[in-house]
């Protein structure tokens, strides 16, 4: 039997994982001929590392998902500044901007998301490019100008207070320009956080250099000089980042007859109604994932590949946390986090220490963690996120577990990584235990780039980076070897 031709729209961190996998299970590639298409000019590279690149503590270098020969060596026909713009499903054939045209048996959308311009005016030009000194954060190349525009050190707004605009604030306090984020809610983060912790959060924001304008409604961006609000008043800014929301991409998928609604819908083998055509990532909708989040596009991308190399996998969805890449911000938040105390079934307990920059809060639901937000307690995170994870019961005596005192069995403790135990998930993201990495290391993984290249671990949301780093400088203290963390710069 020939192989099946699978055809991929989209080069980023979902199609990219899709491709691994495939090749995992079908590695002389005799089920599945694959080709892979990507927009950008680039290989895929890990998105979510772009706010530590801004921060300058991540070189851009490090970011690539692939080495150069890595799709050669496995057959795979990679094309990248190749942008697909039309689906002919009758014909099975995708035709790209630079007029080449490609068969497929089965296609795979998987072109993520794009930022969502607010109504603000002089955002474009009149030919519709963005204005100069504005910016939104999506790629490389935005990062790599919104770098080369904040040396000067002049003044910076930021266009919302999500996740995304505080880390590209702060980033951006860090390179030393004064930074304010313009935001229309009451309190930053708000779809992760409740007042309080906004509250808190926009504290530690001020004392880091990062003011925080809220319920300010931009009106007009005046290049050179600023952003203009609602109230007349202006925030002075010789560079815009735009951070107010993405939408998925869409629009191949619509002109083609597929059906979309805030995303594409996809079923469990994430199917779309039309039997051939798969999406993943940012693009798909599936009614168990948080969209714009990578844990999800990665389990997306494996149940998909075992599907289509003959082991169908359904993905039932994905519970994934809310972590903030902020320098000197530790916050997390997951589950049902925003839960009141006004919910008769939920048992909330928090802790609110403003003048410290530290808030805890634990939603128990039948005895089980639901949610949680911790700012400026990594260990309490680290443990119930564990605990979240693998619904254990919880202790009678909710306060210890709320600041940070490990459970038995549980990945979050201020002891270091000895006492952690083998079968604790260092990796959320891609599933990565401490037993793992010790067997990669003992394969001849050094560091934190080597251990992430045998294991994957802290190549998906990049929350994990300082613990595998630890674990990495813990074995080879062990092992009397010496010890360099190249993936920092
Ligand atoms: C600055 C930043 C920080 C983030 N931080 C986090 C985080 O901390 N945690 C987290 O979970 N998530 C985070 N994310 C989100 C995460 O990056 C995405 O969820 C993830 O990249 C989704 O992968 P994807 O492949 O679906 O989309 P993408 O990685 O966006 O890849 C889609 C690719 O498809 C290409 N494409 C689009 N249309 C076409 C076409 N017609 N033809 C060919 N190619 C096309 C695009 O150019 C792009 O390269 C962050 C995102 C950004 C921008």
């Amino acid at each position: 039997m020939s192989p099946r031709s699978v055809l991929v729209l989209g080069y980023g961190m979902a199609a990219a994982r899709f491709a691994e996998q495939v090749r995992r299970s079908d590695p002389d590639g005799e089920l599945v001929r694959l080709t892979v298409l990507g927009a950008e000019d680039r290989p895929a590279y890990n998105r979510v590392l772009l706010s530590p690149v801004l921060a300058g503590s991540v070189r851009a270098e490090h970011l690539a998902l692939h080495r150069d020969s890595w799709h050669h060596r496995r057959g795979i026909a990679v094309r990248t500044g190749c942008a697909a713009v039309r689906i002919d499903r009758a014909a099975r054939i995708v035709e790209c901007a630079d007029g080449s045209s490609h068969h497929y048996d089965e296609l795979v959308l998987a072109t993520g998301a794009r930022p969502w311009l607010p109504p603000v005016d002089g955002l474009r030009e009149e030919d519709g490019a963005l204005t100069e000194g504005v910016r939104c954060l999506r790629t490389l190349a935005d990062t790599e100008y919104i770098v080369d525009r904040s040396r000067g050190g002049g003044p910076i707004a930021v266009l919302g207070g999500g996740v995304l605009g505080i880390e590209a604030a702060r980033a951006l306090a860090l390179r030393g320009n004064p930074v304010t984020v313009v935001h229309p809610a009451g309190h930053p983060m708000q779809r992760q956080l409740d007042p309080e912790a906004g509250r808190v959060l926009g504290r530690v924001l001020s004392r880091l250099g990062v003011e925080v304008r809220l319920e300010a409604r931009a009106r007009r961006y005046l290049p050179g000089d600023g952003l203009k609000l609602d109230d007349g008043t202006l925030v002075p800014a010789e560079l815009l980042v735009l951070a107010a929301g993405t939408r998925p991409r869409t629009e191949l998928a619509q002109q083609s007859g597929i059906t979309v609604d805030s995303g594409i819908l996809v079923d469990d083998l994430l199917r779309t109604n039309d039997p051939r055509v798969h999406a993943i990532g940012d693009c798909a909708r599936h009614p168990g994932a948080v969209p714009g989040l990578v844990q999800p596009a990665y389990e997306q991308a494996d149940a998909l590949a075992a599907t289509l190399t003959g082991n169908p996998a359904p993905y039932r969805g994905t519970s994934a946390p809310t972590r903030l890449k902020a320098d000197g911000i530790e916050l997390t938040a997951f589950g049902d986090s925003l839960a009141g105390t006004d919910d008769p079934a939920a048992e909330v307990c928090a802790f609110s220490d403003p003048a410290g920059g530290r808030y805890a809060k634990l939603v128990v639901r039948e005895d089980r963690v639901h949610g949680a937000i911790l700012l400026g307690f990594p260990d309490a995170a680290a443990t119930l996120a564990q605990c979240h994870h693998r619904g254990v019961p919880v202790p009678e005596d909710r306060l210890p577990l709320l600041f940070g005192r490990a459970l038995p069995g549980s990945a979050g403790t201020t002891a270091g990584p000895a006492d952690l135990p083998g079968g604790s998930v260092v990796c959320q993201c891609n599933s990565v235990t401490k037993s793992a990495l010790v067997k990669a290391f003992t394969a001849g993984a050094r560091g934190t780039r080597g251990l992430a290249e045998a294991t994957r671990a802290s190549t998906g949301c990049g929350g994990c980076l300082g613990a595998v780093g630890g674990i990495a400088r813990w074995l080879a203290e062990s092992e009397g070897e010496e010890t360099t963390d190249e993936l920092a710069s």
